[in-house]
């Protein structure tokens, strides 16, 4: 007998579970509406054009594969806290700032959560109801308490915002928040400023800490400013704060795992004890991190001409994403006589449309349609043509009436 017996299947995730399901699917119509990455008009997997100059110049120079240190590589760390923050921000003129390489959004998100583990033992995490899948695993993981505060309105398919405020308000002193910087996934439903602000007042007043995930920087308006504006707000406050962030949407690096964990504190000596932590933490953990995807943000960033390309091109998958959206809210429109009104799907943001589709809705959507998509309603526009609109109107009609 296997020494192993005593281990049972694991359930698929669900939401790589969603691409599996769909690779398994031998319909031509089959549509994958399920993962978060952003396909061309074809349908096809998208490498900026930027990114491949930025190899090109890598490959000419002829770098080394030498080790990285543990906090990463220097030239990507200074260049990911000054695209979130602003390089002028008085926080990074002071220090204030403890950048680490990680291991994209998710292992940049589990280094955070073990220094949460170590350091605040017994602080609860408050994570959004609904939150990306994620989350909820990267915490328990890493032992972290967690709980949820209320945030999405199924009945206007938008903000919670009383709810979200009274359950923040209601959490233990000094618990953690967990805010997504924009784009919320699953929901596509973000805060206003007037609202973030508020937000912000009772983090403070709670003596709470603003834990952010910027996952779609850029990748949500089309700005990298304007999508860090919220947390430059709290920022501006002088809050402290910890920030994850990922290059895996933006710059389309989703397999070359490229992120960050920043966290921003009230001195540059606490900034200087946390990262010496942060790095205690990673290297039984993985050591050190990849160092081609840091190569490629560095270069992009660094480089004036390639910088602007990027912006360009951000603007244009954006831009897409857009269209898709406006295309297929005019095709439910088109074909829905019951009246309801769909516009809500032009009111997210970013990456998903959050449809208000149940369970048994979803189900239908991929046995009867072939269209593939986490059962709690979420479809991904990046993975959605303006040519294939009509015949996700058509089942999201059959699904839903
Ligand atoms: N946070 C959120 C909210 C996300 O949607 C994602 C990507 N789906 C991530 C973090 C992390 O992704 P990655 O590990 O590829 O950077």
């Amino acid at each position: 007998a296997s020494r192993f017996e005593g281990i049972a299947m694991a359930p698929p995730d669900p939401i790589l579970g969603v691409s599996e399901a769909f690779r398994a699917d031998t319909d031509e119509k089959k549509l994958n509406l399920g993962v978060g990455a952003y396909r061309t008009e074809e349908l096809h997997p998208y490498v900026l054009k930027v990114v491949k100059k930025a190899e090109q110049l890598m490959l000419e120079r002829g770098e080394n594969k030498e080790y990285l240190p543990i906090e990463g590589l220097a030239a990507f760390n200074k260049a990911t806290a000054e695209l979130l923050l602003g390089a002028d921000n008085p926080v990074i003129k002071e220090s204030r700032i403890a950048t680490v390489q990680g291991l994209s959004g998710t292992g940049s998100l589990r280094l955070a959560a073990a220094l949460v583990e170590r350091y605040f033992p017994g602080s609860k995490v408050l994570l959004s109801s609904p939150t990306w899948g994620n989350h909820k695993n990267i915490f328990n993981d890493a032992g972290v308490p967690w709980s949820e505060y209320r945030y999405y309105d199924p009945k206007t398919v938008g903000l919670d915002f009383e709810g979200m405020i009274a359950d923040i308000k209601a959490a233990p002193d000094g618990s953690f928040i967990l805010l997504h910087g924009c784009a919320h996934n699953p929901t596509g439903i973000d805060p206003t400023p007037e609202q973030w602000e508020k937000i912000a007042d009772v983090i403070h007043e709670k003596n709470h800490i603003a834990f952010f995930d910027v996952a779609y920087q850029g990748f949500a308006s089309g700005s990298l400013d304007e999508d860090a504006s919220s947390v430059r707000l709290f920022a501006a406050r002088g809050m402290e704060l910890i920030v994850a962030q990922s290059y895996s949407k933006n710059l389309g690096l989703y397999a070359e795992r490229i992120g960050a964990i920043n966290v921003v504190c009230s001195s540059a000596e606490a900034a200087s004890r946390v990262k010496s932590q942060l790095k205690r933490l990673a290297r039984p953990m993985y050591s050190n991190p990849p160092v081609h995807g840091a190569r490629v943000v560095a270069n992009v960033v660094g480089d004036p001409a390639l910088f602007g390309e990027w912006k360009a091109e951000m603007e244009m998958m954006a831009g897409r994403i857009k269209n898709v959206r406006q295309k297929l809210y005019d095709s439910l429109m088109a074909k829905d006589k019951s009246g309801k009104d769909w516009s809500f799907i032009l009111k997210q943001i970013g990456m998903f449309s959050f449809t208000g589709l149940n369970k048994a809705q979803s189900d239908n959507m991929t046995n009867k349609w072939h269209v593939y998509m986490t059962k709690d309603g979420r479809i991904s526009l990046a993975g959605l043509s303006l040519a294939k609109c009509e015949y996700l109107a058509d089942a999201i009609m059959d699904s839903y009436h």
